[in-house]
């Protein structure tokens, strides 16, 4: 292990390679996110950027009430103002376009339009990070696109947005954090194996990790070619008893996000016609509905494997996988990453039930709903956090959460 005190220069960045493809749909998308009933939060200088701005009457009109100052409830103190939402809706939406943008352009923008789904920053993998979030319908397109999988670019940062970045004191495994990430993001991509086996895969590896392993070079080595000495469906299995926890911890995965309290959630479970116990308020999907949609995704969608590999790759890069703070929190990382496996493929089974004409459009629908829940909520580590509670957190029950 490096010596501590342990510094890192960041002079490059990194990238997935898509991200330079990226083009927002605008008016061809369905899910815009300027009408998707969030928050949409700016500091004082996109505030009087905004409050400055004239144009046509037809602008001027829009622009009048568009914004206001946050000063109670939960961004109090983190954003100086907002935009004023109409049933979910950004005041100066028209037509699928932000009518500011067209009149003004991009640079009368807020920060956070600009951005979306774009984020960037320093990381301890020794690169400025940037990324796109999966909320966005822009992004699934370019990921159902690739059936080549992800690929990392990266370019040196200009001198002034280098930086030093030091981790934390005491700990073994932060130093090789972007080792650790990418051999796990290699066995992500080996495609000798099924997808949801090499996520258990990983998952053998890192609990190693996790149990106490001393020597990291020599378990990079070992992890390295742990997919080798695996034969195809020799550790997970698909059966009645799987396949009932399976839907259980998906519906109770569903009311815990539910609990967060966004409304296009709620319509998300009613569409998927999940029954609520009345007593305890938790979901419940009928085995028969999800087999039913489970053969016609495997003979449809599902054929494409590779784009739940791209979706699982640019989850595991953009939320920084593995966790390695501690090895407690590199183990509940990734059961947050089985989890989000788990509630993934049981909603993409879910856009080929019964009544639905248009699969790939109710899958990307069904994704981008539950990813945005996930950017303003805490849902995933509450799914880990029960698991750990119930002694559930096992690699064993992983292997469920994978079998669906
Ligand atoms: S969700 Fe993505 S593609 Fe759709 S409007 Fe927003 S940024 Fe554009």
């Amino acid at each position: 292990m490096p010596e501590t005190p342990y510094q890192v220069l960041i002079d490059k960045d990194l990238r997935p390679a898509y991200y330079d493809d990226f083009r927002c749909l605008s008016s061809a998308c369905r899910l815009n996110c300027c009408g998707d009933g969030w928050h949409i939060g700016f500091d004082k200088k996109d505030y009087q950027t905004i409050k400055r701005q004239k144009g046509t009457p037809e602008l001027n009109a829009r622009l009048e009430h568009c914004v206001r100052r946050v000063r109670s409830g939960e961004f109090a103190g983190r954003n100086y103002g907002e935009f004023v939402l109409h049933d979910g809706v950004c005041p100066l939406l028209r037509d699928g376009i932000c009518s500011l943008q067209r009149e003004k352009g991009e640079e009368a923008l807020p920060k956070i339009c600009r951005a979306f789904p774009r984020s960037e920053s320093c990381s301890p993998s020794g690169y400025f990070e940037r990324m796109l979030g999966l909320g966005c319908e822009g992004v699934l397109s370019l990921l159902w696109n690739l059936p080549g999988g992800v690929n990392f670019v990266s370019d040196p940062l200009p001198k002034a947005r280098r930086r030093m970045w030091e981790p934390p004191k005491d700990q073994p495994l932060p130093p090789y954090f972007q080792e650790i990430r990418s051999v796990c993001i290699d066995i992500l991509q080996d495609r000798r194996l099924a997808l949801p086996e090499r996520i258990f895969v990983m998952g053998m590896a890192l609990r190693e990790l996790a149990d106490g392993e001393e020597d990291i070079p020599r378990w990079l080595a070992r992890a390295a070619v742990l997919a080798d000495q695996i034969e195809p469906g020799q550790f997970l299995r698909h059966d009645s008893s799987t396949l009932s926890i399976f839907l259980m911890n998906n519906a109770n995965n569903l009311h815990l996000l539910i609990q967060g309290g966004r409304p296009s959630l709620l319509g998300l479970a009613k569409s998927l016609e999940l029954e609520r116990n009345p007593e305890s308020g938790h979901f419940r999907l009928r085995r028969s509905h999800y087999l039913s949609a489970q053969a016609r995704f495997n003979e449809t969608l599902g054929k494409q494997e590779w784009f739940w590999e791209n979706l699982m790759v640019t989850l595991f890069y953009n939320w920084r996988l593995p966790d390695c703070t501690s090895r407690e929190l590199l183990w509940r990382s990734y059961v947050n990453f089985c989890n989000m496996y788990s509630i993934y493929r049981f909603l993409s089974v879910m856009s080929c039930r019964d009544g639905v004409s248009e699969t790939k459009e109710e899958l990307f629908r069904l994704l981008v709903i539950v990813s945005r829940a996930l950017i303003h909520s805490t849902g995933a580590r509450f799914l880990s956090d029960q698991m750990l509670q119930h002694d559930s957190a096992t690699l064993a029950h992983m292997a469920i959460l994978l079998s669906g």
